[in-house]
């Protein structure tokens, strides 16, 4: 039988991110600040450093990677490339499955290839603090480890229904000695203003980021950290796909298609991005992102500038939104739960160079579990997404007989979300109607501008 784990010695971790916009066929659109015109890289320097503006402009292919995140990236990395024989069997599909499990990562998930990155750079322009926000738990735990490693304090504002929902999440920042506050808190000028229209606001990603965002621009010590969305964050995770490629290489295999979940869109960008160059270069592959159907924002939203968080104080960038003020059904893939996209996913998208899909709550757990029982790693409910999509294709394959190779991403494991299986065990999951008047209202109040 072939391999099953693919493998990589340390030495093969790449030595340098992947920047698709140097394949990319027309240049990404600038951000634009209030008065509606291109913000420089200065008016980010407030709450970024400077090497990480940096990168979110650059348009070199390659970006060498530092020796002491590549260090750093040693714990954990070149993650494993599965090959999925039990799956494959327990579907009866023609279809070779690979995966990449980004679970191996301290935190759980592929968030700490950026966040370890983030945490260096900042640590190198001599910044003490960083503020930050997180969904489901698993960005916060990523930074509150990467500043550990790199002597940064770091304060998490958590979306409030997953600081509910997943108090495990909350006890692992606090472990690698993060401070983690239920947003929106009334500690921040946006909060207090989200409390006074709803006491009882179950939070968003959205939200969130307003809180953190405010507190890193009026503070001179603190900086801010995105897990997702920026492009510098895109090119950190495609590690992801860089490692995959020298993986299939190795058996001799190249994807048909390459799916991951898109919530923000980097562990999409990770994965998928490093196989666009291929494309670019005249190559068959489809990438596919697969997204809720309760919070669509490629496969519903609009294609038009809006702000990245809900009140309106970061620039605004031109994306897929659902609009920055709706709030998403609170699903169990809290991490799926925005209401834009990284830019650079949007624009592939809309110039055709990748594909979306929006699944349905239910039956992304029921492809989790189907995989569970057959690979033996319990998913994170954001990549039960991907795992959904991958399947419904390799269903596909059993139907015609064709023999696809699909590759995806698996983002992380689901140790910390057993509360949600047992939701969905005990038959109290629900598919969420898409909230098509809600989006509807939120899209009536995006930022009027020209795109
Ligand atoms: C955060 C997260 C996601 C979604 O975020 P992207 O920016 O779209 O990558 C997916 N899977 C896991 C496990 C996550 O933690």
């Amino acid at each position: 039988m072939p391999q099953t784990k693919i493998l990589l010695d340390e030495s093969d971790i790449p030595s340098h991110w992947y920047n698709v916009v140097a394949d990319m066929p027309n240049k990404p659109a600038p951000p634009l600040g209030p008065d509606g015109k291109p913000v420089g890289p200065e008016a980010l320097a407030a709450i970024f450093p400077m090497a990480l503006i940096e990168q979110e402009v650059s348009g070199e292919r390659w970006i060498p990677i530092p020796e002491a995140v590549r260090e750093a990236y040693r714990i954990y990395r070149p993650s494993p490339l599965f090959r999925a024989h039990r799956l494959e069997a327990a579907l009866g599909t023609p279809a070779r499955i690979y995966y990449k499990y980004e679970g191996v990562s301290p935190a759980g998930s592929h968030k700490v290839n950026t966040s370890i990155a983030q945490a260096w750079y900042n640590a190198q322009a001599g910044v003490k603090r960083l503020a930050t926000e997180t969904g489901a738990g698993q960005w916060g735990s990523s930074l509150a480890l990467a500043g550990q490693m790199f002597g940064i304090e770091v304060r998490v504002y958590m979306v409030k229904v997953s600081y509910d929902q997943k108090p495990f999440r909350r006890s692992m920042m606090q472990t690698w000695g993060a401070e983690v506050l239920a947003s929106p808190t009334n500690l921040t000028e946006s909060g207090r203003k989200i409390l006074a229209q709803d006491p009882n606001s179950p939070g968003s990603l959205g939200i969130a980021i307003s809180e953190a965002v405010e507190e890193a621009a009026s503070r001179p010590d603190t900086n801010y950290a995105l897990g997702s969305v920026l492009n510098h964050v895109c090119h950190h995770q495609t590690i992801i796909g860089l490692e995959a490629k020298k993986q299939f290489e190795k058996v001799g295999e190249y994807p048909d298609m390459v799916f991951a979940c898109c919530g923000g869109g980097s562990n999409f960008a990770g994965a998928a991005f490093p196989f666009l160059a291929d494309k670019a270069a005249g190559k068959q592959v489809r990438l596919v992102a697969a997204e809720p159907t309760s919070c669509p924002t490629l496969t519903r939203g609009h294609y038009a500038y809006d702000f990245g968080d809900a009140v309106g104080l970061t620039p605004m960038m031109l994306m897929y939104t659902l609009g920055h003020d709706f709030v998403p059904p609170g699903i169990h893939a809290g991490g799926l739960r925005y209401h834009g996209d990284s830019p650079l996913v949007s624009q592939l998208y809309k110039e055709g160079l990748i594909e979306a899909v929006a699944v349905p709550q239910l039956a992304t757990f029921e492809a989790g579990v189907t995989f569970a029982r057959a690979e033996g790693i319990i998913p994170a409910p954001e990549s039960c997404h991907a795992i959904r999509a991958c399947l419904d294709e390799a269903l596909r394959c059993k139907q015609t007989g064709e023999p696809k190779v699909l590759f995806f991403n698996l983002s992380g494991h689901g140790h910390f979300d057993m509360a949600s299986y047992d939701a969905y065990f005990a038959g109290k999951l629900e598919d969420y109607a898409y909230p098509e008047h809600e989006i509807e209202a939120a899209l009536h109040r995006l930022p009027k501008v020209a795109a």
